[in-house]
């Protein structure tokens, strides 16, 4: 990330400070910490005052946080907090904000106790996520590259397809692409499910075979760059059946549209209202257990959540999932799912793989 970004980014945040009445704010969600500074380590916390900003790591991650960080880095033998702590007492700071979804309560406890009684520890919870909603244009390519990359292993993993292949063999095949591609690896853990299996959202790859006559899902995202996409299709294996064909249609028909209802100031809870009323007319809207989609960048799961009653107004540069699905227990469940951006004339679809039925 090019220096001016990170810093930009960090003045868009100290700018809040005073209206928050905040002397200075810790960071400690790793994701946030690298939209900040560039930081791409897995251990660290970023203390940031409204004139300075100071990434504090360990050893291992000397040459490599001096080399990704545009800020001070102080390298810290024993806790991160505790030299934080230090640092913050010789800045006079008192009233110091912390993370309150993303930092454990150990390390609460332990910044609480080296802070002592005159200075005062402040639940912030989502200042960081909410810049990290809106994209800017180098984010969005890095998404869009993410996605390239997800669909293109999702095609080659389908063209070395077997009938009585085990789900953890296509799984692992996926993933398998996904790196010979260039990604760094899976945004989250792939599923591959087959048959009744289909009917529970979340299903892990088991070694059962993926045999014939039934449906396949696959729900995968890719790591590149930093950014993750998501996608999931369904595949027919031979012919499972006139049912599925047609909860196929419905869930389809209720992607498209609720895709077609994105454009900036839409409230992330009418595109969700929009995928509900499309199932409810084909009957399947109690099937349908989850929202419709969530925002993505560098992590799998970011703001705004697309979900039901959801108030938060889409804005031009968020990126975004579309995903209804419906889930019939014992039976099979069918998700579709594509990775989208809002733009200014409504919503541009970056996911490039065919929504048609296909059959093995
Ligand atoms: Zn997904
Ligand atoms: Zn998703």
């Amino acid at each position: 990330m090019r220096t001016a970004v990170t810093a930009e980014r960090r003045a868009r945040l100290t700018g809040q400070f005073s209206e928050l009445h905040l002397d200075a704010l810790v960071v400690s969600a790793l994701p946030n910490i690298r939209y900040l500074t560039g930081f791409t380590g897995s251990h660290a916390l970023l203390l940031l005052t409204p004139s300075a900003a100071t990434l504090f790591t360990d050893p291992r991650y000397e040459i490599q946080a001096n080399r990704e960080c545009d800020c001070p880095v102080r390298v810290v033998k024993g806790p991160l907090t505790r030299a934080a702590s230090a640092l913050l007492a010789r800045k006079g700071a008192r009233d110091i904000g912390f993370e309150s979804s993303r930092l454990i309560y150990d390390a609460w406890a332990a910044l609480g106790r080296d802070l002592g009684r005159q200075r005062r520890l402040r639940p912030v919870s989502g200042l960081v996520e909410k810049l990290r909603m809106v994209k800017s244009p180098e984010e969005i390519d890095r998404i869009e590259h993410s996605v390239a990359v997800n669909s293109k292993a999702f095609e080659k993993a389908l063209g070395r397809f077997k009938p009585e292949m085990r789900e953890m063999e296509l799984a692992a095949e996926l993933d398998y692409q996904m790196r010979r591609l260039g990604a760094e690896g899976p945004a989250f853990e792939t599923i591959v499910a087959s048959g009744v299996r289909t009917a529970l959202p979340h299903a892990r790859p088991t070694s059962e075979p993926i045999r014939s006559n039934t449906l396949l899902l696959i729900d995968m995202g890719a790591q590149c760059g930093g950014y993750a996409s998501d996608m999931t299709r369904v595949v027919a294996i031979g012919n499972p059946g006139k049912t599925f064909r047609s909860m196929y249609a419905a869930v389809l028909e209720a992607q498209q549209a609720a895709t077609a209802s994105v454009r900036p100031g839409v409230n992330a809870g009418r595109v969700d209202a929009t995928a509900r009323r499309v199932l409810r007319r084909h009957g399947l809207d109690r099937l349908f257990s989850h929202s419709t989609g969530h925002g993505l960048g560098l992590e799998i799961h970011e703001s705004p959540r697309l979900g039901k009653k959801e108030k938060t107004a889409l804005e031009t540069g968020m990126a975004i999932t579309i995903e209804p699905g419906v889930y019939l227990e014992g039976s099979g469940g069918i998700r579709i799912e594509d990775t989208v951006v809002v733009t200014d004339e409504g919503v541009r679809v970056l996911t490039p793989t065919p929504k048609e039925l296909v059959t093995l």
